[in-house]
Parts: C-alpha cells; sequence; structure tokens
C-alpha cells in the first residue's frame, strides 16, 4: 500500500504495530496521552517537575493537529523500505519545515503557560524561565538542537526546544507506526527519526524486546539477548537487575559501552504510557549507575 494513503487514512484509528507473531504496542492518540498524566504523580518523581510534564503534554495535541505542514510526507514506499534497509531513518533534518508557523505557534503556547502562575512564581524553572526572554527566532534553534542531540542532554534550551518540536515527531511516528513493517528493522536507534531509546518492554506472549525511543516514542522490535546501544551479544558483558518487590521493572545493562536501559516486563495493556514506567524506574536507574561508576 502507498504510504501516503495510509496517513491519510488513519488518523482516528488506533496506530498499531504488529509482527508476525502478534506482537502489538499501540501509540495512544496524543489526548489519551497527555490524560494519563491526571493521575496522581508516581511517589519518586519532584511534584513541581511532573506538573510541568503534565502542563507541557496537553499543549500537545493542539500542536499535533498541525503536523503535516511541519513535516514533509513521506517519500513512496519503496524509496522508504529502502532506506530502512540501509539502516536509514525515515527524518532526516531537511524533512522538517523549521519555519512553519505551527512551531511558532507552539512556542507561544508554551511562552503563555510558562509565563503565567503557577510557573512563572517557580525558583526550580530560572533556567527554563529565563531563557524565555531571548529572541524569537531562539526557538527553532532550541527544536534543531533537539532533533540533533545524541544522547541525553539536560540542557534547558534542549529541553524547550523537546517541547516545540516534540508534538510534531510523535503525531508523525504514530502514523508510519500503522503501515511499519518491523522486520525491516533491528537496529539499535529508531526508524523514525535516529533517536536512542530510553525504555524498553517485554511483551507479555511473544516476549518480545521492544524499545521506545526518547524523541518521537515509536516503539520497535529488537533482539532480545543483545545490548540496545553498542549491538554487542556477548552474554558475560549484558545483564540485569531488579528488585524483589518490583518485578515489573529491571534495569538491562552493559559493561562493554556502560549503558542502562530500564525495561518493564509485561505491560499490563497493549498501549502503554512509557514516559510513566520510565518515571517510576528512576530509583532503580539511579541504583544501577551508582553500581556502574562504583565498579
Ligand atoms: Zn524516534
Ligand atoms: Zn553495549
Amino acid at each position: 500500500m502507498n504510504r501516503t494513503e495510509h496517513i491519510r487514512d488513519t488518523d482516528h484509528h488506533r496506530m498499531t504495530m504488529r509482527t508476525s507473531r502478534e506482537v502489538r504496542i499501540r501509540m495512544p492518540a496524543l489526548a489519551d496521552a497527555a490524560r494519563r498524566f491526571d493521575c496522581t504523580a508516581p511517589a519518586v518523581i519532584d511534584p513541581t517537575v511532573y506538573s510541568v510534564l503534565r502542563a507541557v503534554w496537553h499543549t500537545y495535541p493542539r500542536a499535533a493537529a498541525n503536523w503535516r505542514s511541519v513535516i514533509s510526507p513521506v517519500l513512496s514506499t519503496t524509496d522508504d523500505r529502502m532506506g530502512l534497509n540501509a539502516g536509514i531513518p525515515l527524518l532526516d533534518e531537511t524533512m522538517i519545515q523549521w519555519e512553519a508557523a505551527p512551531l511558532q505557534q507552539q512556542h507561544r503556547r508554551l511562552l503563555r503557560l510558562f509565563r503565567s502562575p503557577p510557573f512563572s512564581d517557580l525558583e526550580a524553572l530560572g533556567d527554563l524561565l529565563r531563557l524565555l526572554d531571548l529572541g524569537p527566532d531562539e526557538q527553532i534553534r532550541w527544536a534543531r538542537l533537539y532533533f540533533r542531540a545524541k544522547t541525553n542532554d539536560s540542557r534547558p534550551e534542549l529541553l524547550f526546544g523537546g517541547f516545540i518540536i516534540q508534538p510534531f515527531l510523535y503525531a508523525f511516528a504514530r502514523q508510519v507506526l500503522a503501515g511499519f513493517r518491523q522486520e525491516d528493522w533491528r537496529r539499535k536507534h529508531c526508524p523514525v527519526c535516529g533517536g536512542r531509546p530510553y525504555h524498553g518492554y517485554f511483551h507479555h506472549r511473544s516476549r518480545h524486546k521492544i524499545l521506545i525511543c526518547g524523541r518521537c516514542q515509536f516503539p520497535w522490535t529488537v533482539p532480545r539477548l543483545r545490548c540496545s546501544f553498542c549491538e554487542n551479544t556477548r552474554q558475560e558483558s549484558l545483564g540485569y537487575l531488579y528488585q524483589d518487590h518490583s518485578e515489573h521493572h529491571r534495569i538491562d545493562f552493559c559493561t562493554a559501552c556502560r549503558t542502562i536501559l530500564p525495561i518493564t516486563m509485561h505491560p499490563e495493556s497493549d498501549s502503554p504510557f512509557p514516559l510513566h514506567d520510565h518515571l517510576v524506574s528512576l530509583p532503580l536507574q539511579l541504583a544501577v549507575e551508582r553500581k556502574q561508576h562504583d565498579a
């Protein structure tokens, strides 16, 4: 099927990923994803940080409604497959219309949000709020920085850039998922935007390992016994840690490239919200990082 047609027709359906062994992980619509934040913050999260995330994600559905004018439609299916087979993600920087009005609208939406109480009074947001006084063209630079960033970079410019571009990437990824053939891609980076995984799942029936992209949240399957970052398969350098009272969460680690990846075992629904599972596993992530550092 021509992917362009698929994109046009599936807007109101849940986007589902399947492989021959019936792995399914859905990406909820952005409005559904935003509503997941309406529950109480996980106990390990600073309530201020959580309230910022909640407010920001509630701006995403409106932004994402205009994703097509920010991201050019994907090429023909044949061209896509050729790129994917060569390990090239679907999106590169040239396919994003950095000057597009919806990007600027999202920037203004965020400005209004952060300049209104209670956020404008929060000292904890100091660096972020000071950034907002910079010139109006800066948001494009930040969004580009976010798109290019290879690793976990916590500079506030990148954080803000992510809040601007992420809803468009998410909406695009969700459209791609509907027609995506998982067997075309077994790589360590995201087939949609080239981002690195930030969370993983083991599917409860198939036992597939599913990685979630840290930028666009796209899910893709990878071999189970392989490092998700350096692709090494030597069992002596791979391992995982978990806590007896929390068997749903574990942290995979690789001593060859010194990385960790939080994994949620058997997600309860086939439409999980990776960000929440990621936040819940933060204490265990920190414990494993400390252990690696001391080793
Ligand atoms: Zn991605
Ligand atoms: Zn590794």
